[in-house]
């Protein structure tokens, strides 16, 4: 059997996936988590790019999750007269709330962000694009920001701001996004990325508001706020998943700042049991290069190495020249790391109690197939949360996590190590239900006569929450009657 890669890809839509030859060539490379960003683009553009990615995972029978990011309060300029300018080194510049969104000059430009005047202070530094230029804020009047150009350059478009150290006073969840999470929700997205958390009740409140809108996909945190790295215990236990927004925290916190704290946000998330995401800038240069620097290489290699469940791609497949190339750089730097195992987490099984009777289950299976020659995990699960727990300990052994809810098997999508398969166990007999589950994956050709596999599951199948057991099976023993639990 050829390794399996168990680091997840998740890669965001943009034009350069458009073409759907492109597209399906990224499919087809293991790409399973497709990021509609919602800070760019209108929502019929984001619902034509979902349905394409739906149409050809299903033509191709693959599982994949759409992942729908929210713009959040990340602050912006607006446009510029002839789309960019180029600002000097030492001279003025305006930031204004009440000028034309279209008119930006060599002098001012918009600001999408009203507060800002009242949240920043004469000295503050504020950065551009993320941290390209650099501007020192001069005076405030209460539309406009006065700066002094610090770092010039070029400056395009709808750029972002950030306040070096962050604190600005905005909420995580703005108009746009409540309205957002209601489009989202409607497009049957299985993640939703909240932007700017600054804390666990930024998530609770989008949690509100998604099960209003009558949806219930996973919620995860992007950690791009000073503050958030203040709150990260809190924040990690709310959410569903994380993801290391490197982009903007790279540039509130300091980019020396980031490798560690990127080392930190994956052990705490595997410590409570949440899935982790590394993103933005992993694979940089192949925007305009057909292969990766080595340092990039080192840094998706790294990421693996830590333990992060999934490494994402933004610019480089959103609007990059080589957006296939960009995937399949990801999928040969992950496979290569895999074969090192680095991390280590089995400290989950020395001196934590375990919570719930799947955690338990799930820690035995893991402690056991590590030291047998197990080929095969096999979860019989309705929610994914034994193949999650599964998937917090190192291993090499593939997790299948098999469930008849396509809204869990879309969700497993994320979980290091962890394959999802359709199988609708509720109407087998319990008695032949081990062998229906091998020989769903014989089938796939995943195992052969005589594989030695683990098999967890529930006494009540199709209830949530109740995996009890785990059994160790040799694929293609006859079923053993007496020895069934029933
Ligand atoms: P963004 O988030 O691409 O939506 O800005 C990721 C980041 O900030 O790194
Ligand atoms: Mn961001």
């Amino acid at each position: 059997m050829n390794h399996l890669r168990r680091t997840k890809i998740v890669v965001t839509l943009g034009p350069s996936l458009d073409d759907p030859m492109i597209l399906e060539r990224v499919i087809l490379s293991g790409a399973v988590i497709f990021r509609a960003n919602f800070s760019h683009g209108d929502i019929s553009l984001h619902e034509a790019r979902i349905n394409s990615v739906r149409d050809i995972a299903a033509r191709h029978e693959r599982t994949v999750a759409i992942l729908v990011d929210l713009q959040g309060p990340k602050i912006r300029i607006g446009r510029f007269k002839h789309k960019k300018v180029t600002l000097q080194e030492g001279q003025d510049f305006t930031l204004d709330t009440r000028m034309d969104e279209n008119a930006g000059d060599e002098q001012a430009v918009y600001l999408g962000y009203e507060n800002l005047p009242r949240d920043v202070r004469s000295g503050d530094t504020l950065l551009l694009d993320d941290g390209r230029l650099v501007f020192k804020v001069i005076k405030t009047e209460p539309t406009q920001v006065h700066c002094q150009v610090i770092v010039g350059g070029e400056l395009s478009n709808n750029k972002g701001i950030n306040r070096l150290g962050g604190g600005l006073s905005a909420a995580a969840l703005t108009e746009k996004d409540r309205i957002d999470i209601k489009e989202a929700i409607r497009l049957q997205a299985d993640y939703i990325a909240v932007s700017f958390p600054r804390n666990a009740d930024d998530i609770k409140e989008a949690r509100i508001l998604l099960k209003a809108a009558g949806g219930n996909p996973g919620i995860i945190a992007k950690i791009e706020r000073s503050e958030a790295i203040a709150n990260i215990e809190d924040i990690v236990q709310t959410a569903d998943a994380v993801m290391i927004a490197r982009g903007d925290l790279g540039v509130e916190i300091g980019d020396a700042e980031l490798p560690a704290v990127q080392k930190k946000i994956i052990k705490i998330a595997r410590i409570f049991n949440k899935p982790v995401i590394t993103a933005t800038q992993m694979l940089e240069s192949m925007i305009t290069s057909t292969i990766p620097t080595r340092a990039e290489v080192s840094d998706v290699a790294n990421a693996v190495l830590d333990g992060t469940d999934a490494v994402m791609l933004s610019g480089e497949t959103a609007v990059g020249h080589y957006p296939d190339k960009a995937v399949a750089a990801m999928d040969r730097i992950c496979l290569s790391a895999e074969k090192h195992r680095n991390f280590k987490l089995t400290r989950q099984a020395k001196d934590k109690q375990f919570r719930h009777v799947d955690e338990a289950i799930a820690m035995a299976t893991m402690y056991t197939a590590n030291h047998l020659d197990i080929k095969a995990i096999i979860a019989l699960t309705e929610s994914g949360t034994t193949a999650l727990l599964m998937s917090r300990v190192n291993s090499t052994i593939p997790v299948y996590g098999l469930s008849r809810h396509d809204a869990t098997l879309r969700r497993m999508t994320l979980y290091r190590g962890v394959y999802p398969i359709p199988f609708d166990a509720t109407h087998i007999d319990r008695r032949v239900l081990n062998q229906a589950a091998t020989q769903e994956l014989q089938k796939r050709g995943i195992l052969k006569n005589g594989d030695l596999v683990i098999i967890t599951k529930g006494d009540l199948i199709g209830v949530h929450g109740r995996t009890n057991s785990l059994k160790i099976v040799t694929v293609g023993d006859l079923p053993n009657y007496s020895g069934v639990t029933l």
